[in-house]
């Protein structure tokens, strides 16, 4: 079988998967008293066992649908198998579905193509650095600069990264810092984030009220800082900032600049 879907540590191996309803990999078990017929979607080895997901006897067509009737089952003795819903269960379900999810997206649209016809797929590392973004990459290598793992999709919604589009020159492509699809923010930005997070954190010239308001204003400013800003809420972000410590209020304007100067760039 070949191997689909590798992630994690320790690795988690999701085999090929089956359309259910055809007569592929019918597996014959005991069901309260009967031999009933649960289709086997999809083999997932987490550490080297077997996890069996499965489909009922009765679906057929697109296994997807069946995803919230899927049960998890493992090899037993004398060729039968025992129903499991450890929290391995629950994993080896989840990213079945993942990958289910993963390639229906990916079965209609040209290799290295993102979905939305317009754009190619990119592939950056963890930190930030863009690997490729004209869709020709192989996935889980790691960084050439860093050494951090490399990703093509949204961690959250598994979407592709959009990378340059088609008629666009790669030089000139600016990395997103957030998902199109769901917005929430790439790992980069999110590093980002949480920094000014942490930093407001340890100001202790700020009060805990000062600082969540900050927070909320600096989450809204760095996720659109494009957004043209109430006078109301400018100032506000100046006073509560005015209030900080000299060292945390210059990072925080240096990563709402970063930010900013990427957006505008994009
Ligand atoms: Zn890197
Ligand atoms: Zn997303």
């Amino acid at each position: 079988m070949a191997r689909l879907f590798v992630s994690g540590d320790p690795p988690i191996v999701v085999t090929d998967y089956k359309q259910v309803g055809t007569t592929d990999y019918p597996h014959f078990v005991l069901f309260r008293g009967r031999s009933v017929k649960f289709q086997t979607v999809a083999l997932v080895y987490i550490n080297g066992s077997e996890y069996r997901v499965s489909a009922p006897p009765a679906a057929i067509g697109d296994a997807l649908e069946w995803e919230k009737h899927f049960s998890v089952r493992q090899p037993a003795e004398f060729n039968s198998e025992i129903e499991v819903r450890d929290a391995f269960a629950i994993l080896a379900q989840k990213e079945v579905v993942e990958a289910l999810r993963k390639h229906k997206r990916n079965s209609n649209r040209a290799e290295g193509m993102h979905p939305d016809g317009v754009h190619c797929d990119a592939q950056i590392c963890l930190n930030g650095h863009v690997q490729h973004c004209d869709g020709s990459f192989s996935s889980n290598v790691h960084c050439t600069k860093c050494g951090a793992p490399c990703i093509d999709e949204c961690t959250n919604c598994k979407d592709p990264i959009r990378g340059s589009g088609i008629y666009q020159l790669t030089s000139e492509y600016v990395r997103p810092l957030f998902c199109h699809n769901c917005g929430h923010p790439y790992p980069w930005m999110d590093k980002r984030l949480r920094s000014a997070f942490e930093l407001l954190q340890h100001d202790d010239k700020l009060s805990l009220e000062d600082r969540n308001e900050l927070w909320d204003l600096l989450q809204y400013v760095m996720s659109d800082p494009k957004a043209d800003l109430s006078p109301a809420k400018k100032k506000l972000i100046d006073i509560k900032l005015g209030k900080a410590t000299a060292l945390v209020k210059d990072a925080l304007l240096d990563l709402m600049a970063k930010t900013a100067a990427e957006v505008l760039k994009g």
